[in-house]
């Protein structure tokens, strides 16, 4: 794990929050703000939480959008946490596709506004109990082809995992847990 370089995608949204995170895990990383940040060599990308429509617009006017796609396609190991899940989603309920990479369909603000923002521990298969802090969160309503389900909050799949790709509704790096972050780099990083 001591040789994993982890992009961050730090257009907007909650990416202090993974840095902290892969910092306590003594995980160098740096921050993906223009195109040229792409020619850093990278062994992972971290898509944070935040406003997926903003991302999805700002990805496309800073000119990122299509190389991204294309290295996650090229099999860069991707974890995305919320608006990164939406992001990462080949079927966004309501709205067209962001980078649409993984097989799962996802519907956005999905809790409505009474449960918009609530905590719970669940299970996620693979690591076990683990908290889960949901902020205006999506969930999968589908998991498609090669997907696998990683992880259930009240009935509703809120992770999952396509190969090298890791999605997850809720926010692991405000928790301060470390062993989602660990599992990716472990599980689907690290060889
Ligand atoms: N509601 C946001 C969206 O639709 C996601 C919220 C989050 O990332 N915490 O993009």
């Amino acid at each position: 794990m001591d040789k994993i370089t982890v992009g961050i995608l730090a257009v907007q949204g909650a990416f202090a929050e993974h840095e902290c995170t892969l910092h306590a895990l003594g995980v160098r990383h740096f921050q993906i703000r223009q195109k040229r940040d792409l020619k850093r060599p990278m062994d992972a990308l971290i898509l944070p939480g935040g406003e997926s429509t903003v991302m999805g617009k700002l990805l496309y006017e800073l000119d990122l959008f299509e190389e991204i796609r294309r290295r996650i396609l090229d099999g860069l190991p991707v974890m995305g946490t919320c608006a990164g899940l939406i992001l990462l989603a080949r079927e966004v309920e309501g709205h067209s596709a962001y980078l649409g990479t993984m097989d799962i369909r996802v519907k956005r603000n999905a809790y409505g506004r009474q449960l918009g923002s609530f905590y719970t521990e669940q299970d996620f298969k693979g690591v076990g109990p683990v908290p889960m802090p949901f902020i205006r969160a999506p969930y999968i309503t589908k998991v498609m082809g090669q997907g696998e389900i990683l992880a259930k909050a009240d009935g509703k799949i809120v992770a999952a995992r396509q190969g090298y790709q890791l999605a997850m509704a809720f926010h692991p790096e405000v928790s301060g847990d470390l062993r989602i972050h660990q599992y990716f780099l472990e599980k689907l990083v690290d060889k």
